[in-house]
């Protein structure tokens, strides 16, 4: 049995490389808290608050983040990250371990995030892994995930969920995501991932946090046996 006193496991990896998936059963085995960022920005914005944030002198108001939200953009990234440093000591306050998929997703937000990980939970206790996965199968994954309606929990494309109809988990219908994972989509966000991604896994190393690479494409017990090793 796995035991740590304080951990913090980062997912990276490209679009459809599973690290959603991957960062639940690191959640359900080694009871950790998945923080997304969607899922913050999806709470705060359902509280409906009203007015505004300063941060470092700027305002950032909350209808025009959730604004830009709605319509799928970007929100602003200092606001963005001001929620998530906020959840994440609200979380060590309460004595979670965590996992993360899909943050840090930029150098800016590393900046704020990785040294406030390593002031609450130590650097040694911090372990990162890169799923890799190629570009071509990011956009065949993408263009073949599915969604169910009831919670939105992601069901990638594997031969063996192909005639799926409804969500495992709680039997609603399987939905596609639209507009995000059709391919021309796709290939914009494996883009911006490359981009930005490349300059976070730098900052780790320079950080000396090792960035343990895992290969993505075999199916997600196996990467996560290969993940448990590494932990090890
Ligand atoms: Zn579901």
């Amino acid at each position: 049995m796995l035991k740590f006193k304080k951990l913090v496991i980062i997912l990276i990896g490209p679009p459809g490389s599973g690290k959603g998936m991957q960062a639940n059963l690191l959640a359900e085995k080694l009871n950790l808290f998945h923080l997304e960022t969607s899922k913050i920005l999806e709470e705060k914005f359902s509280e409906n608050i009203k007015g505004s944030l300063i941060i470092e002198n700027k305002r950032y108001s909350f209808s025009k983040e959730k604004k830009l939200w709605e319509e799928g953009k970007v929100c602003s990234p200092p606001f963005v990250v001001y929620l998530v440093s906020e959840k994440i000591k609200e979380l060590k306050k309460l004595d979670y371990n965590l996992v993360l998929s899909g943050s840090p997703r930029t150098l800016f937000e590393s900046e704020k995030i990785i040294p406030l990980l390593e002031e609450l939970y130590g650097k040694k206790n911090i372990k990162c892994f890169l799923l890799n996965i190629s570009p071509k199968e990011t956009i065949f994954r993408n263009s073949h995930r599915r969604i169910c309606e009831l919670m939105r929990h992601s069901i990638l494309y594997f031969k063996e969920n192909e005639k799926l109809k409804r969500c495992p988990i709680d039997g609603s219908k399987l939905v596609k995501r639209g507009k995000l994972d059709d391919p021309e989509t796709i290939k914009v966000r494996l883009k911006e991932y490359k981009e930005r991604t490349l300059p976070v896994i730098e900052y780790l190393k320079k950080r000396k946090i090792k960035v343990e690479i895992i290969n993505g494409s075999p199916p997600p017990a196996i990467v996560f046996e290969n993940i448990l090793k590494k932990l090890r």
